[in-house]
């Protein structure tokens, strides 16, 4: 399983970076978790919109927003002969307008398919799996495992008493969110701090921790220090790493 990073910043995509989406690939199929304005400008088309499934983590928009580009994108390429299949797009079940104004979208070759923390989704050999978590809107964390390689990526969450730590439980690599430095948290617990992701990682025995959701206006370099005390295996979101996992 490969893993490209193609945004790491939030609320909005900035000249050095986009907002969350992290594309895996393994035996010619695609995983995109999450999709941010932005992110198509680390993505290749027609090509990666091939056997493509979506899954977003929840419905704010730094985690949706290029879903109208690649939509858009999808249903040019198709009238083009040149995408087969249609693009199957996981949304969380949720009442709210984002989620009809995206069901309804026109102009694109989409199949969109609403999920809870019940939902299991295969695509190859990989299952993916999600667990609810504490964030104003309808979120997931999501997982992606196959017998011998998995992935956890926390999406936005505000930290819960051991409850990141179980579903990442040994996993190869932890994707987790970190908007926060020490020094930043306020009083309402919607997102992670450094020091809460590293914690996470250290107790959940992950092998690799990858840090993102950063203000663009904030260097990297500060959240990464920070992290790294607590947890050592720790690396940086960064627009078109790629990670290998597993073997
Ligand atoms: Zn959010
Ligand atoms: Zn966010």
């Amino acid at each position: 399983m490969k893993l490209k990073v193609l945004g790491s910043v939030s609320p909005y995509c900035a000249k050095k970076g986009n907002c969350p989406g992290y594309l895996l690939e393994k035996d010619n199929n695609r995983i995109l978790l999450d999709c941010g304005n932005g992110i198509t400008r680390e993505m290749s088309f027609p090509k990666e919109l091939e056997n493509l499934t979506i899954v977003i983590s929840h419905l704010h928009r730094d985690h949706y927003g290029a879903l109208l580009t690649i939509g858009y994108a999808s249903y040019v390429y198709h009238h083009l002969g040149l995408l087969k299949e249609k693009i199957k797009v996981y949304l969380p079940k949720s009442p709210s307008l984002d989620s009809k104004y995206l069901t309804s979208m026109r102009e694109c070759f989409m199949e969109f398919i609403f999920y809870d923390e019940k939902t299991t989704i295969r695509v190859g050999d990989l299952k993916i799996s999600f667990k609810r978590n504490p964030h104003p809107v309808p979120t997931y964390a999501i997982k992606v495992a196959s017998t011998n390689e998995s992935i956890v990526y926390s999406a936005d969450t505000g930290y819960q008493n051991n409850v990141l730590e179980e579903f990442a439980k040994n996993a190869d690599l932890l994707i987790c969110e970190t908007t926060f430095l020490k020094s930043q948290k306020q009083s309402e617990d919607n997102h992670l701090t450094t020091i809460e992701a590293g914690m996470i990682a250290k107790k959940a025995q992950v092998k690799k921790l990858l840090i993102t959701h950063f203000w663009p206006e904030i260097p990297k370099i500060k959240y990464k220090l920070e992290t790294k005390r607590i947890f050592k295996n720790t690396i940086v979101a960064q627009e078109g790493k790629t990670i290998e996992i597993g073997g």
